[in-house]
């Protein structure tokens, strides 16, 4: 039922409701109305849920939750996400990214392998994810960091997809910036020719302008919900076009402020819907209609339900 209403409502959204002739008391009508939410940053793996993904779907089903992107962070991670994401069926819809997070980036110090890049050109693979710098846990050597961020950026215009960027500044700055270094680099290879999105957005109103004109998506998580982040709440509502943000949870981290310090789950990212669409006055509904499109123009996945 849920499948069938999805692929109905695919890029006619005006057709479909002709088509039900909907009454406002029918149940169907408001099943049809129902919201499709997307969580466009979340791991999956066996390791963060061992008793199986079915009860997580079902939470976010309740929740409106109709599409996930399953982020990667290393070869073997990548391995299971793009399996995941071509054996899974129905809804919630299952996108993979694939791509070495900076804090593996020693594991390919080496350069990328040709199996990294044959699982990225899946056909449900999305991106080249997540992707970029991390001088707050330094767990990677820098200059490696920079070296395999390269290497990936090369690797998504190759094969013509998108960037998923992860980039976390040291904690004062200090001993480096990253977001500025991460801009820099993103330039220096084009990334704009291929585009992407700055994921958990945590930098500041002038490192969201930079990624703003390369051209990038910014993407908010559970900290834009935490009552201390206001300086993050306000880019989210002043700077970012309505036709540039994207939400996600980037489970099982980051659970938003009614659940934190739990393990986090897809269903959650409606906290981060909620927040944003009030801090700009919108309805829940026309927010997350605006972040699905968005969702859809930068990872192609507009129309995949008529297939
Ligand atoms: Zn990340
Ligand atoms: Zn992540």
């Amino acid at each position: 039922m849920l499948y069938r209403r999805g692929h109905l409502g695919y890029g006619d959204p005006a057709g479909s409701r002709k088509l039900f002739m909907p009454s406002p008391d029918s149940d169907r009508y408001e099943r049809e109305e129902a919201m499709f939410l997307v969580d466009t940053h979340c791991h999956l793996n066996v390791e963060y849920y061992p008793d199986g993904l079915s009860k997580v779907f079902e939470n976010a089903l309740k929740c409106d939750v109709k599409r996930m992107l399953f982020a990667s962070a290393d070869l073997p991670s990548t391995r299971e996400a793009v399996d995941f994401a071509e054996k899974h069926e129905g809804l919630p819809e299952i996108w993979a990214l694939a791509g070495v997070h900076p804090h593996e980036a020693s594991s390919v110090a080496d350069g990328i392998t040709a199996e990294l890049e044959e699982l990225a050109r899946s056909s449900k693979v999305s991106a080249v994810g997540e992707i970029g710098l991390d001088y707050f846990y330094d767990n990677s050597p820098r200059d490696i960091q920079r070296e395999v961020f390269r290497s990936q950026i090369r690797l998504a215009k190759k094969i013509n997809k998108p960037v998923v960027i992860h980039v976390r500044d040291s904690a004062d700055r200090s001993s480096g910036d990253a977001n500025s270094e991460t801009l820099a680099i993103l330039k220096e290879e084009s990334a704009e020719t291929v585009g992407g999105v700055i994921h958990c957005f945590s930098g500041d109103a002038q490192n969201a302008r930079d990624a703003l004109d390369l051209g990038f998506y910014i993407s908010f998580a559970g900290p834009v919900t935490y009552p201390k982040n206001i300086a993050l709440r306000e880019i989210a509502m002043d700077i970012v076009p309505i036709d540039r943000i994207l939400c996600e949870t980037d489970s099982p981290y980051l659970a938003p402020q009614h659940i934190r310090g739990k393990t986090n789950e897809p269903c959650h990212v409606r906290d981060v819907y909620e927040m944003i669409s009030m801090l700009r006055g919108m309805s829940l509904e026309d927010f997350a209609e605006a972040v699905k499109e968005n969702g859809e123009r930068l990872f192609g996945w507009k129309g995949y339900s008529d297939v």
